[in-house]
Protein backbone atom coordinates (compact mmCIF):
# COMPACT_ATOMS: atom_id res chain seq x y z
CA UNK A 1 0.00 0.00 0.00
CA UNK A 2 1.17 3.46 -1.19
CA UNK A 3 1.94 5.22 2.81
CA UNK A 4 -0.88 7.92 2.99
CA UNK A 5 1.55 10.54 4.16
CA UNK A 6 2.62 11.13 0.04
CA UNK A 7 -1.45 11.52 0.12
CA UNK A 8 -3.20 14.97 0.65
CA UNK A 9 -6.44 15.41 0.94
CA UNK A 10 -8.73 18.71 0.89
CA UNK A 11 -11.52 18.70 3.00
CA UNK A 12 -13.91 21.54 2.04
CA UNK A 13 -16.56 21.57 4.89
CA UNK A 14 -18.21 24.76 6.13
CA UNK A 15 -19.17 23.74 10.22
CA UNK A 16 -16.03 24.16 11.95
CA UNK A 17 -16.35 21.57 14.56
CA UNK A 18 -16.67 18.52 11.53
CA UNK A 19 -14.01 20.23 9.88
CA UNK A 20 -11.72 19.70 12.74
CA UNK A 21 -12.44 16.43 13.64
CA UNK A 22 -11.91 15.76 9.93
CA UNK A 23 -9.07 17.02 9.71
CA UNK A 24 -7.83 15.63 13.10
CA UNK A 25 -8.63 11.81 11.96
CA UNK A 26 -6.81 12.42 8.88
CA UNK A 27 -3.54 13.55 10.01
CA UNK A 28 -3.72 10.84 12.43
CA UNK A 29 -3.98 8.42 9.68
CA UNK A 30 -1.20 9.74 8.19
CA UNK A 31 -2.51 12.25 5.25
CA UNK A 32 -1.70 15.82 4.97
CA UNK A 33 -4.68 18.08 5.00
CA UNK A 34 -6.08 21.20 3.00
CA UNK A 35 -8.87 23.27 4.12
CA UNK A 36 -11.78 24.98 2.23
CA UNK A 37 -14.86 26.50 3.93
CA UNK A 38 -16.90 27.42 1.10
CA UNK A 39 -17.47 25.58 -2.97
CA UNK A 40 -16.05 28.81 -4.33
CA UNK A 41 -12.65 28.39 -2.05
CA UNK A 42 -12.71 24.30 -2.39
CA UNK A 43 -12.50 25.16 -6.43
CA UNK A 44 -9.57 27.42 -6.12
CA UNK A 45 -7.92 25.18 -3.60
CA UNK A 46 -7.81 21.85 -5.89
CA UNK A 47 -6.67 23.63 -8.97
CA UNK A 48 -3.75 25.10 -7.53
CA UNK A 49 -2.89 22.69 -5.24
CA UNK A 50 -3.84 19.07 -6.93
CA UNK A 51 -4.98 17.32 -3.38
CA UNK A 52 -4.92 13.38 -3.85
CA UNK A 53 -8.93 13.28 -3.04
CA UNK A 54 -11.27 15.89 -1.88
CA UNK A 55 -13.81 15.46 0.66
CA UNK A 56 -16.85 17.37 0.34
CA UNK A 57 -19.41 18.39 2.49
CA UNK A 58 -23.05 18.43 0.41
CA UNK A 59 -24.32 21.24 2.18
CA UNK A 60 -22.47 24.66 2.12
CA UNK A 61 -23.48 28.30 2.31
CA UNK A 62 -24.09 29.35 -1.56
CA UNK A 63 -22.68 26.80 -3.92
CA UNK A 64 -23.73 23.60 -2.77
CA UNK A 65 -21.46 20.48 -2.80
CA UNK A 66 -22.99 18.53 -5.43
CA UNK A 67 -22.38 21.77 -7.90
CA UNK A 68 -19.43 22.30 -6.93
CA UNK A 69 -18.14 18.46 -7.62
CA UNK A 70 -19.98 19.17 -11.03
CA UNK A 71 -17.25 22.14 -11.64
CA UNK A 72 -14.50 20.31 -10.81
CA UNK A 73 -15.52 17.08 -13.04
CA UNK A 74 -16.25 19.22 -15.92
CA UNK A 75 -12.75 21.04 -15.17
CA UNK A 76 -10.15 18.92 -17.10
CA UNK A 77 -7.41 20.36 -14.78
CA UNK A 78 -9.65 18.82 -11.64
CA UNK A 79 -11.92 16.11 -13.40
CA UNK A 80 -9.62 13.21 -12.32
CA UNK A 81 -9.14 14.15 -8.54
CA UNK A 82 -11.89 11.70 -6.72
CA UNK A 83 -14.59 13.77 -4.60
CA UNK A 84 -16.24 12.02 -1.55
CA UNK A 85 -19.30 13.62 -0.50
CA UNK A 86 -19.82 14.43 3.03
CA UNK A 87 -23.45 13.87 3.57
CA UNK A 88 -25.87 14.83 6.16
CA UNK A 89 -28.76 12.81 5.19
CA UNK A 90 -28.54 9.95 5.13
CA UNK A 91 -31.85 9.07 2.83
CA UNK A 92 -32.80 7.38 0.28
CA UNK A 93 -31.71 8.76 -3.42
CA UNK A 94 -29.07 10.58 -2.26
CA UNK A 95 -26.14 8.26 -3.07
CA UNK A 96 -27.52 8.80 -6.40
CA UNK A 97 -27.63 11.75 -6.26
CA UNK A 98 -23.93 12.07 -5.06
CA UNK A 99 -22.80 9.82 -7.60
CA UNK A 100 -24.80 11.52 -10.58
CA UNK A 101 -23.03 14.78 -9.58
CA UNK A 102 -19.63 12.70 -9.94
CA UNK A 103 -18.68 11.62 -6.50
CA UNK A 104 -17.29 8.63 -6.30
CA UNK A 105 -18.83 7.79 -3.02
CA UNK A 106 -19.80 9.42 0.18
CA UNK A 107 -19.35 9.36 4.18
CA UNK A 108 -22.34 10.17 5.97
CA UNK A 109 -22.30 12.32 9.01
CA UNK A 110 -22.11 11.92 12.09
CA UNK A 111 -18.39 11.02 11.29
CA UNK A 112 -17.46 7.73 12.54
CA UNK A 113 -14.48 8.14 14.09
CA UNK A 114 -13.57 4.59 14.28
CA UNK A 115 -13.59 3.96 10.33
CA UNK A 116 -13.13 7.71 8.56
CA UNK A 117 -8.97 7.50 7.71
CA UNK A 118 -9.20 3.73 6.63
CA UNK A 119 -12.14 4.75 4.52
CA UNK A 120 -10.38 7.44 2.61
CA UNK A 121 -7.70 4.93 2.41
CA UNK A 122 -9.95 2.31 0.71
CA UNK A 123 -11.36 4.80 -1.34
CA UNK A 124 -7.74 5.98 -2.69
CA UNK A 125 -7.17 2.33 -3.03
CA UNK A 126 -10.00 1.55 -4.99
CA UNK A 127 -9.33 5.01 -7.25
CA UNK A 128 -6.21 3.32 -8.13
CA UNK A 129 -6.91 -0.32 -9.32
MN1 LIG B 1 -22.28 22.05 5.89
Amino acid sequence: MVENSAKSVLVVEDNPANMELAVDLLEVGGFRTLQAATAEEGIHMARTERPSLILMDTGLPGMDGLQATRLLKQDPQTASIPVIALTAQAMEGDREKTLAAGCLGYITKPIDTRTFAQTITLFLSAQRS
